[in-house]
């Protein structure tokens, strides 16, 4: 349902529906929503500690017919952006405070709490900054500068450096002094870049892009050195998340996978975790209770336990016969021939890795201690030798109902809000579950 303003009254937080056991429907659950936007989705959210959430969004240009607020920005036929600012009353509902027109759609977002400082990257390549007053009632443009020669897809503000660090479709990673405006340097990505993220102590960034890799650099005041490059991933890169404390990069990707590389173990460690049916589009990391939560297109939340100890996933082997039965594979000729047998397909057990025949791979199991919390193909000895206790999940399933396109976790009161392509911006309360 769309809606004219003022929005309509919010339902009250609540509990994250949980589904039960895997993946599945969720059991109703009132969530805390807003509609956002008439057209074009909301591109970024952030949900402060007290509840005030800011918001900027998109508007793409439609017949204004029936829609009251925003209608005047579409004139021209040039698409816009807003900013908005919702504050939660004393009646528990989001009220917007701030409308601020923007003269290009909103394409991500950053906000520092302390110094109230809202970073807005744009559709057609500027950085704008703003200063919220400390009621929030009021916006005052600081400065803005044009950081990218198209969309900025990610902003990540550094208080410590006094940096802002951008990411753009025109394939460059750049930053920027946030005291002067003045571009202190940049990096050209292999692709568009959706994954930002920096280690303070060491001044490292990560960079994950659309060709699947993740850049590392070492930042300098002025300028940057390529640490080195990670590739496991085989679809882009769509976020990543850095815990500074275990030194772990958690990366999520249109693969549907999600890639946690444990830098602090210096062993190369490098585990997958398999529990998206669609696009990883969005990881947090409760750094109190060591749980990395993703979300993805296909509107699941999971919420993964990053105490347990997981294992890597085996290289594939290689075989021309089933390793177990020793019947040939397809391409084996001679085989086939020698012992008058019709070859067969070639599967791969998910836990030990060995080339097996279907016939010797019957059989689906969960195996959450390599990261799989779904059933994947494993050899029959392998499915045996596989308890109960080891097939127990290490993480929990939620269904957020909409395709979430950003999130933003706060730790401080455990709530999520989570933005989807459907306009809605949700708010969980994911204390049940992250706690
Ligand atoms: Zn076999
Ligand atoms: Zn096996």
């Amino acid at each position: 349902m769309l809606m004219s303003a003022p929005p309509p009254p919010e339902p009250e937080c609540a509990a994250l529906p949980r589904t039960a056991g895997s993946r599945g429907e969720a059991g109703g659950g009132r969530t805390g929503r807003k509609e956002a936007g008439e057209e074009g989705g909301v591109s970024g959210g952030y949900l402060d500690s007290v509840g005030r959430l800011l918001e900027g969004d998109q508007h793409v240009p439609v017949s204004p017919a029936g829609r009251v607020p925003g209608s005047e920005l579409r004139r021209g036929g040039q698409s816009k952006g807003t900013v908005r600012v919702w504050l939660k009353r004393d009646s528990g509902q989001y009220w917007p405070s701030i409308y601020h027109a923007m003269p290009s759609p909103c394409s991500c977002m950053s906000f520092n709490p302390e110094t109230r400082r809202l970073s807005i990257g744009l559709d057609n390549g500027t950085i704008s900054e703003f200063i919220l007053s400390e009621d929030y009632n009021k916006m005052t443009l600081v400065k803005s500068y044009q950081a990218h020669q198209s969309r900025v897809i990610m902003i990540l503000f550094v208080l410590e450096m006094e940096w802002v660090l951008s990411t753009g479709q025109d394939k460059h990673f750049t930053w920027h002094c946030s005291e002067s405006g003045q571009r202190l340097g940049g990096y050209r990505t292999s692709a568009g870049a959706c994954g930002l993220q920096f280690d303070v102590e060491t001044r490292h960034v990560f960079v994950g892009d659309h060709s699947g890799q993740v850049t590392i650099l070492k930042l300098e005041q002025e300028s940057c050195s390529l640490v080195t490059t990670f590739k496991g991933h085989t679809g882009g890169v769509t976020a990543l998340c850095w815990d500074p404390i275990q030194r772990v990069l958690f990366s999520g990707s249109s693969d549907h996978s999600i890639i946690m590389w444990d830098i602090g173990g210096r062993k190369g460690t490098a585990i997958e975790l398999q529990g998206h049916n669609d696009k990883v589009q969005s990881l947090s990391y409760a750094h109190h209770t060591r749980q990395l939560i993703s979300c993805g297109a296909d509107g699941g939340i999971v919420v993964w336990n990053m105490d347990v100890e997981r294992q890597e996933t085996p290289e594939w082997l290689d075989s021309d016969s089933c390793q177990k039965c020793d019947q040939p594979f397809f391409w084996n000729f001679k085989q086939m021939w020698d012992s008058k047998k019709i070859g067969l397909r070639q599967h791969h057990c998910r836990k030990c890795g060995k080339a097996v025949c279907g016939k010797c791979s019957s059989k689906r199991s969960s195996i959450p201690l390599m990261g799989f919390e779904f059933e994947v193909r494993v050899c029959d000895s392998c499915h045996e030798s596989i308890t109960d206790e080891e097939r127990a999940p290490t993480a929990t399933f939620h269904d957020s109902k909409h395709n979430i396109v950003h999130v933003h976790f706060d730790a401080t009161r455990g709530w999520l809000l989570t933005s989807g392509t459907d306009k809605v911006i949700k708010l969980w309360d994911m204390t049940p579950v992250v706690s």
